[in-house]
């Protein structure tokens, strides 16, 4: 049995864990990352980056379908689709090379094969050529989370699926049941409908991307509606048959709804996730757990000496950014240094669907529940030359500035470039820039992101192009 000792071994070599593993090597520690499967995680191998190529697609065939409007004559547009899911995976593939690459690059040794904590300090792994114990004086985990599914309901992988078979489908499907309007069920919405799949969408809470703020998901809503999307909301799911060659999906309308069904060829079920903390030998070593996530404190120390925890596996929000910039304060911590702890109020949220949606801090909704005195700019993109120009004026800016001192309480932005503009929203947020800063940065014309300087002034009642 082979025998290996680390500074550090990372668990899970997802965007959490391979950052964490090469922060640690640049601090000098000698370092492991252990996965079961290629390095790179759900991320890069079966989430945000294979899902952005396949929206990529959705949006050039969008856009070419409506060529006549552009002056552009496209006769007999179509698609192939397993070429646009082959196009997804060669995306992953060179991702997930270039993953390889920054392990050599900072001298980390990757281990593959499933990991289990069996002691303190020691981890034990199952690779293809047999069990091999690891010592590590700091052993993080970052195994991530999974799909959840409703109770009673399981996953076949072939008519009730997840993310990940939605991503390489055989064919691209008449008709899908979209469960849970978040992030994920959203972009798959957008992306079968534009494709053609008849999309029906159930949704428990009053709206879709309820998390958003709501004028911002109305916007989203309606975009959807108009390509064809069947949207329910407060439609709560609470069973899936498999009828003949696809399913039925069972809802209610409001607690004491009456049963309602809806057919397709595939139902996606995507209601959130549940960190992976089965099997990894948790309770070895007694590691505490709070609704199936690992508790740990702002540095990421889990109650037990020497191990860490970082990214889904700690709970929400679930989110890659998160999970990196995590990997790094832990890291930095039990180095000695002194990082400041993430603000998780300050954390971006995008979703991809067109037009995107990206926010940061809080919605108008939760300033209210707050009580929080607050001025409101909003600018919407068919005011702006850039955005009309080029074809992208659905959507706005909608910034939330407190009354007193101008400071940003919430910024979100529905529109063609929202996810690359919430930057610079998220960056004022974080130096405490204030409603007059923004206003008073003279941004490029013609840019979408002037939106977000008209956006400020409106806030202050000198707005110039509204
Ligand atoms: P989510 O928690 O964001 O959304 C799930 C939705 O399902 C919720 O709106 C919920 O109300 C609804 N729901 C739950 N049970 C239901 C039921 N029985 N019937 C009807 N609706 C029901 O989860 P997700 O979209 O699966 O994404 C998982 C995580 O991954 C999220 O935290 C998300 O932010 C993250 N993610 C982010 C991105 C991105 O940044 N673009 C992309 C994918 C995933």
């Amino acid at each position: 049995m082979a025998s290996s000792s680390f500074d550090v071994v990372v668990i899970g070599g997802g965007p959490g864990g391979y950052v964490a593993a090469i922060r640690a090597s640049q601090l000098g520690f000698k370092t492991a990352v252990i996965d079961r499967d290629r390095l790179g995680g759900i991320c890069l191998n079966w989430g945000c980056i294979p899902t952005k190529a396949l929206l990529k697609n959705a949006e050039l065939y969008d856009h070419l379908k409506n060529g006549a409007e552009w002056g552009i004559e496209c006769d007999n547009i179509r698609f192939d689709f397993k070429k646009i899911v082959e196009r997804s995976r060669r995306v992953a593939d060179k991702m997930a090379s270039g993953v390889d690459f920054l392990m050599k690059k900072n001298k980390v040794t990757p281990i593959y094969g499933v990991a289990k904590i069996i002691a303190p300090g020691k981890v034990r792994v199952e690779t293809a050529d047999g069990r091999r114990d690891i010592e590590g004086k700091h052993i993080i985990i970052a195994t991530g989370a999974r799909p959840r599914a409703i109770p009673g309901v399981e996953f076949d992988h072939e008519f009730i699926i997840s993310s990940k078979e939605a991503m390489f489908l055989g064919q691209c499907p008449k008709s899908m049941v979209v469960i849970g309007a978040g992030a994920i069920g959203i972009e798959f919405a957008y992306f079968y409908s534009v494709l053609g799949t008849k999309v029906t969408v159930l949704e428990a809470q009053d709206s879709i991307l309820p998390i958003e703020d709501r004028e911002i998901s109305a916007v989203v809503h309606k975009s959807l509606k108009h390509r064809g999307v069947d949207i329910r909301t407060e439609a709560f799911v609470d069973g899936v048959q498999k009828v003949g060659g696809g399913v039925e999906v069972t809802f209610r309308k409001g607690k004491d709804g009456k049963p309602e069904t809806v057919k397709a060829d595939k139902c996606l079920m995507a209601i959130g996730v549940q960190g992976n903390i089965a099997n990894i030998g948790l309770e070895q070593v007694g590691i505490a757990v709070e609704r199936n996530h690992i508790k740990v404190d702002r540095f990421c120390r889990t109650n037990v000496e020497g191990f860490y925890a970082i990214g889904d596996v700690i709970g929400p929000p679930w989110l890659a950014h998160v999970a990196s910039a995590e990997a790094v304060v832990c890291v930095e911590a039990l180095a000695g240094h002194d990082p400041h702890p993430i603000n998780y109020d300050n954390i971006p949220g995008c979703t991809y669907c067109q037009p995107q949606v990206a926010s940061v801090g809080l919605t108008e909704e939760k300033c209210k529940a707050q009580g929080l005195e607050y001025k409101v700019g909003k600018f919407p993109f068919r005011a702006s030359g850039k955005a009309v120009a080029s074809g992208e004026a659905e959507g706005m800016v909608k910034i939330l500035f407190g009354a007193r001192y101008g400071e940003i309480l919430g910024a979100h932005i529905v529109g063609a470039e929202a996810t690359e503009m919430i930057a610079e929203l998220g960056l004022a947020k974080a130096l405490e820039a204030t409603l007059d800063d923004i206003h008073g940065t003279i941004h490029a014309h013609p840019t979408m992101s002037e939106a977000m300087m008209e956006a400020a002034a409106a806030a202050a009642g000198v707005a110039i192009h509204i």
